[in-house]
């Protein structure tokens, strides 16, 4: 049996059993490429369930969806490694219940894909850590290498021109997990922190502030990349701190439902003053 029909049963069995309310999963897009997220809610809906190497898209936004997880339900989720981190992190910022997610987990390399043994996010603890034992070679990239030659005003120079190009569609927040404010500071008009406008300046201060945000929370899934009609590469940036908060900190985002934010985490003993 191919892991998809194997996990269409398991889909099935979940829902007639009543374990879980709903699914979230994949199912065909609007091209042989792509894949749309897939809301099953009962047996016979999984008939549409697909899972193959097209399915990339980090879906663990949706279960932070208004209301969906309000009834103490349990929802199951088609996760890969980066999703089961993204619902550590929301579950450390109390955006859910993790004992109400049902991970329905899966890895792909290349071509191949390969189920992840486990149903909880806990039944993961040994496979993030051994991703953060590899995550000092899996974060490098030999573009951020590149740009660590320039000098400062060079490097500067390359991210005002990759952010000229930034219309402020803000679909790289829509489409990321970690960006879940009900109102975006980029959105308050009174005052305005952010010009909308899509010029250098405010180009910059968005882009800035959000790599920011997503300091020590985000886990590399690409949904921004994806999601960006210009093609910047956001993910970089975020590489790029991520590192820095890796090489600092010791923190890789996402390692468990506990992990402190390193970001908005204070300790009495900080040697920094700057906070007091
Ligand atoms: S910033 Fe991009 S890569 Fe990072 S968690 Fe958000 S969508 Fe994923
Ligand atoms: S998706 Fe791309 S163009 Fe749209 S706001 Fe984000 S960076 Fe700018």
């Amino acid at each position: 049996m191919t892991i998809q029909e194997q996990y269409k049963t398991r889909v099935r069995e979940l829902l007639s059993s009543g374990t879980v309310k709903m699914v979230i999963g994949y199912k065909a897009g609007t091209t042989a490429d792509r894949r749309r997220p897939l809301f099953i809610r009962t047996p016979e809906e999984a008939d549409q369930l697909l899972l193959d190497s097209a399915c990339i898209a980090n879906l663990s936004g949706y279960l932070i969806a208004e209301g969906l997880l309000s009834d103490e339900k349990r929802v199951g989720i088609f996760l890969k490694p980066d999703g089961i981190r993204t619902i550590n992190i929301l579950a450390a910022e109390a955006q859910l219940n993790i004992e109400q997610i049902i991970v329905l987990g899966f890895d792909i390399t290349g071509q191949e894909v390969t189920a992840l043994q486990g149903e909880t996010a806990g039944d993961f603890s040994a496979l993030i850590e051994s991703i953060k034992e590899g995550a000092p070679e899996a974060l490098k990239n030999p573009l951020i290498d590149q740009l660590e030659q320039l000098n400062p005003k060079e490097r500067f120079a390359y991210w005002q021109a990759e952010f000229s190009r930034c219309i402020k569609c803000y679909a790289c927040r829509q489409a990321c997990p970690m960006c879940y404010c009900r109102r975006c500071i980029v959105d308050c008009n009174q005052p305005q922190w952010v010009n909308t406008s899509s010029h250098t300046l405010g180009n910059f201060e968005w882009n800035i502030v959000r790599a920011f945000h997503l300091s020590g929370r985000c886990v590399g899934c690409g949904n921004c990349d994806r999601a960006c009609p210009v093609n910047i590469p956001l993910r970089l940036i975020n590489a790029r701190m991520a590192q820095e908060v890796l090489g600092s900190f010791d923190h890789l985002a996402g390692m468990s439902d506990t992990q402190e934010p390193v970001l908005a985490s204070f300790k009495k003993d900080d040697s920094e003053t700057f906070i007091l």
